[in-house]
């Protein structure tokens, strides 16, 4: 665990969408291997047109074993119910690691982001990540911050991340969400909260992924979300926008400053 304890950022990495237990066991071996801060173990899938949405309550043994592997699991949950039967399964084998729930960009209800922040305050081992919304809009992005925080969810404990706007107008690379860093750095310094990138949801696509940890590596991130998967190719999700763990490799080097 070396690089880890050198890295000042955290890395969540790990395939968009945990799809069978062979699959998660492989990535939480390549995890461990670098030293990720947290694997990428996502549950319930948000979905723009019905299809796989993900294993859901039936995959949370495979947080369990991801514990009892050594690696922080970090999972996306559309509801506070997916975050309480977590939280019940998972605290009882967590010991002193830590467990990381996260609401995406999709989930914009704002009774909703505040019950899960609720339900994930009450253990400090428990960690909060909220993503922007999908729409350009820096006061909604900072009140999808008042909201989890008036929900209770510690300072310590909440982690942003800019996952990009849907593109409207100028997007010469032909991202799926447009990056807004300079926003991203404002709300950064405004909330004095730590701000991860997820160059997987504002590429869209390997070539632009590796673009975004380019250019995100110009700006003062805390860390990146990355989409990983031991075959893409044959991903049920985002398979064209998933890393191998060799492509992750050379990314992860920008990070790995002491
Ligand atoms: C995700 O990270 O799995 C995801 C669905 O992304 P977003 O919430 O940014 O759309
Ligand atoms: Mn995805």
């Amino acid at each position: 665990m070396k690089n880890k304890l050198k890295r000042k950022t955290t890395i969540i990495a790990g395939p968009c969408a945990a799809e069978s237990r062979e699959q998660v066991l492989t990535a939480i071996k390549n995890a461990k291997e670098r030293s990720v801060d947290f694997v990428r173990i996502s549950l319930w899938k948000p979905r723009t047109k019905p299809g796989f949405d993900g294993l859901g309550k039936k995959g949370i043994p495979l947080l369990i074993e991801a514990v009892k592997r050594g690696v922080y699991p970090a999972t996306e949950v559309l509801l506070p119910e997916h975050a309480k039967a977590i939280i019940k399964a998972v605290l009882p084998v967590l010991k002193n690691r830590k467990l990381l729930l996260w609401i995406g960009a999709r989930n914009q209800n704002h009774h909703i982001q505040q019950e899960i922040a609720r339900v994930a305050s009450i253990d400090k081992r428990i960690f909060l990540m909220v993503k922007n919304q999908p729409w350009v809009d820096e006061k909604h992005w900072e009140g999808i911050i008042e909201h989890v925080l008036s929900g209770g969810i510690s300072k310590d404990n909440l982690i942003l991340c800019h996952r990009g706007f849907i593109p409207n107008g100028y997007n010469p690379l032909g991202l799926r969400n447009v990056p807004d860093y300079k926003m991203a750095m404002r709300i950064k310094v405004q909330t004095n909260l730590p701000m991860v990138f997820d160059p997987s949801h504002t590429g869209g696509s390997v070539p632009n992924v590796l673009k975004m940890f380019d250019q995100a590596s110009k700006y003062n991130f805390d860390g990146c979300l990355v989409e990983v998967h031991h075959d893409p190719e044959h991903a049920l999700t985002d398979a064209k926008q998933q890393l191998t763990w060799e492509q992750f490799d050379a990314q992860l080097k920008l990070y790995a400053k002491d």
